[in-house]
């Protein structure tokens, strides 16, 4: 059995439909990795799994249980925290406050805490009096990211980590996976930048116009697969 499933997950904004039956599995331990153009549905799928968008009953699956319907605050209580587009930090808060925030959700004791958080991100431990607004870009994800592991989450989601940074910066932030790995936290990441997706992914997803077009292992697919199932045979 799969950690967490997708069953033809649809989604709507009001009359526009987002999803058309989505098909996503996530084993334990494993990344998966979903890409695909700017509005393919990317974000509307990680919204749906998270609970931000409450219209997915019965079709979304964790850990055995029905979370399509659930509130965001019941599914990261469960288990599943969301690092959001664009970052989403407290401006009027410090980096350690803004960390300190992931454990409202849930405070569960695990791998994760302030310390092993600022074990891997060393420069958030120099800045964590500064406000989370006075960073870097790269280190605000750095902190977006931290916040969601504070709460020792099974399952970790990851909206477009990349967005913005420099390829140098990205390459620090996707440093930092083979440790979350470790610590048992099974991942989705959505992502733009194929190349890295492609390394640090178990399965990847392609998503066209609300539908899944393409999935297989990083090793098992082509690039020109990959292109057309991207922006559509031509
Ligand atoms: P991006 O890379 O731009 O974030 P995406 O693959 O994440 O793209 P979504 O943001 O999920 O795509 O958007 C999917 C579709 O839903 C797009 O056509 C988008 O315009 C539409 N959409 C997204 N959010 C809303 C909203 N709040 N109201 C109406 N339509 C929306």
């Amino acid at each position: 059995m799969a950690l967490l499933e997708t069953r033809s997950l649809t989604a709507s904004y009001g009359d526009f439909q987002a999803l058309f039956g989505v098909d996503v599995r996530l084993e334990e331990g494993q990344t998966v990795a979903i890409i695909g153009a700017n509005g393919a549905g990317k974000t509307t799928l990680m919204r749906s799994i998270s609970g931000v968008l409450r219209n997915a009953l019965d079709q979304i699956s964790f850990d055995g249980r029905e979370i399509g319907g659930l509130s965001a605050p019941d599914v990261v209580a469960l288990g599943v925290a969301m690092v959001p587009e664009g970052r989403k930090l407290f401006p009027s808060l410090t980096v350690e406050e803004n960390l300190l925030i992931g454990r409202y959700g849930r405070a569960v004791e695990g791998f994760w805490s302030l310390e092993t958080i600022y074990e891997m991100f060393p420069i958030l431990k120099e800045r964590r009096n500064n406000p989370g607004t006075a960073l870097s870009g790269g280190q605000q994800q750095m902190v977006a990211i931290g916040r969601a592991l504070m709460s020792n989450p099974r399952v970790l989601l990851c909206d477009e980590l990349s967005l913005g940074l420099a390829p140098v910066v990205i390459k620090d932030i996707y440093a930092a996976f083979p440790k979350i790995k470790a610590s048992g936290a099974s991942i989705i990441i959505v992502e733009q930048d194929i190349g890295q997706a492609l390394k640090v992914a178990d399965q990847v997803y392609c998503m066209m116009e609300g539908r899944i077009t393409l999935s297989g292992k990083p090793s098992e697919i082509s690039r020109e697969q990959i292109h057309a199932a991207y922006f559509g045979a031509h």
